[in-house]
């Protein structure tokens, strides 16, 4: 039994404090605190029509300032803080958490607001702090990163003796009906999808135009989709914890009807970055953007179809050459009817969960910064079988080229 405090109230906060008022035998308690605190108060209304036992409180935090998110942390105490805001808001919860010695969570890692870029760098290096204030820190816990790191530790403990490849293959057959939406935090993703590609291969990241590597698959439940690399974060920490790994890559499905918007929008320079000024008042076009764009948290009801996420590994067992595939299907309008959302916040927000539990549990910690490839990934992997992201096999997959 415990506390958790969720930082954090759009779409996948939703879908975690959901399933912690399911699990309300780990947690007894929480509190849920955001930015704009009546989206915090609307979404304990949704949670106390569920009946269930988890305590659920609200608060207001701006978690860009530490002082505020450490004195919120003194009031709740809480065992675990799940941080889901935004990437930027990393640093000053880590910092929080240190100050109060408090154990702490997240789905993606640090992005400074001025640049478009991400690494695992400025995580890694509270490393030691963490460790000497004997708390633990758990960096990437949604589905990707999150569950395919798992699924790495995973395959390296029960199915390999070394990882050569793994492709990670991200693809989304939902359809929400609007021309174009994101289906997590708009200004967050496209500053993602219009960055650099990179992939790791034989010791090096090598770097590709956006979008520039494009390959075709044919994806269970779903179909054949149109799939472009893209440097996601999780190649970063797999690159250096799986051991003798000759190359990673991550590609993800996007419809030409996307693009073509997508295109335009960049051509136009509204996924742009840079301030601009509008009628006396410096604007950044993407946040302008984000604002006309539907709120991912509200395409719950129209989204229709299945995601379907997973990594296919390479390598050699017992001296034979091995392929294996692990895969997670999941259904927009299924998760729409237990949790008010669609699949991009729940694949999100169970892993999150999961990871927090573990934590209060004890089968997951010790004192440091970690990504979840680090930890035991077995009862994570029972988890997902319970809490509503069961996995698939394929031991004779197709390949990427
Ligand atoms: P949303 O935009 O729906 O929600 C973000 C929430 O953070 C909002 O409630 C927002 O408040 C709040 N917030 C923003 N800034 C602050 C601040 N300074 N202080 C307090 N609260 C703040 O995003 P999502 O729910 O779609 O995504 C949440 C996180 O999950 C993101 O970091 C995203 O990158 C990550 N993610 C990870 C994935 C994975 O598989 N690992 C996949 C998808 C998402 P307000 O309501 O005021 O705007």
């Amino acid at each position: 039994m415990g506390r958790a405090l969720i930082i954090g109230a759009g779409g996948v906060a939703s879908v975690t404090a959901h399933k912690c008022c399911q699990n309300s035998d780990v947690f007894s308690e929480i509190m849920i605190a955001s930015r704009t605190k009546s989206r915090c108060d609307a979404l304990a209304d949704k949670l106390a029509k569920m009946g269930s036992k988890t305590k659920v409180s609200t608060a207001q935090v701006d978690a860009d300032n530490t002082d505020e998110v450490i004195a919120l942390i003194e009031a709740f105490k809480p065992d675990v803080v799940i941080n889901l805001a935004l990437p930027y808001q990393d640093l000053t919860i880590m910092d929080a958490c240190l100050a109060t010695k408090t154990n702490y969570l997240d789905t993606a890692n640090y992005e400074p607001k001025e640049t478009a870029k991400f690494e695992y760098s400025w995580q890694w290096a509270y490393q030691e702090r963490f460790k000497e204030a004997g708390i633990t820190a758990i960096l990437g816990c949604g589905f990707d990163p999150g569950v395919t790191g798992v699924f790495s530790a995973h395959a390296m403990k029960h199915h390999f003796d070394e990882i050569h490849y793994i492709d990670i293959l991200d693809a989304n057959g939902g359809d929400h009906g609007y021309p174009f939406a994101t289906n997590f935090n708009p200004e967050i993703n496209i500053r993602e999808i219009t960055s650099k590609g990179k992939y790791w291969e034989k010791g090096q990241w090598i770097e590709t135009e956006p979008l520039e590597i494009k390959r075709v698959y044919d994806f269970k439940e779903i179909g054949q989709k149109d799939m472009y690399l893209l440097y996601h974060e999780e190649l970063e920490s797999l690159a250096k914890n799986i051991n003798g790994i000759k190359r990673i890559r991550f590609f993800m499905t996007f419809g030409e009807k996307y693009l073509t918007h997508l295109r335009v929008l960049e051509g136009v320079g509204m996924t742009s970055i840079e301030p601009i000024n509008f009628k006396g008042q410096d604007i950044i076009p993407l946040q302008f953007l984000q604002a006309i764009l539907p709120d991912p948290a509200s395409l719950g009801p129209r989204t229709v179809g299945k995601t379907n996420i997973g990594c296919i590994f390479q390598g050699i067992k017992d001296g034979k050459p091995k392929t294996y595939y692990l895969y997670n299907i999941c259904d927009h309008q299924e998760c729409y009817r237990e949790v008010g959302s669609q699949a991009i916040s729940y694949t999100t927000g169970v892993p999150a969960m999961i990871g927090a539990m573990l934590l209060m549990d004890g089968r997951w910690g010790g004192a440091g910064v970690f990504n979840v490839e680090e930890q035991n990934p077995d009862p994570f992997m029972e988890a997902l079988n319970v809490w509503g992201l069961p996995w698939k096999e394929d031991f004779n997959p197709v390949l990427v080229d």
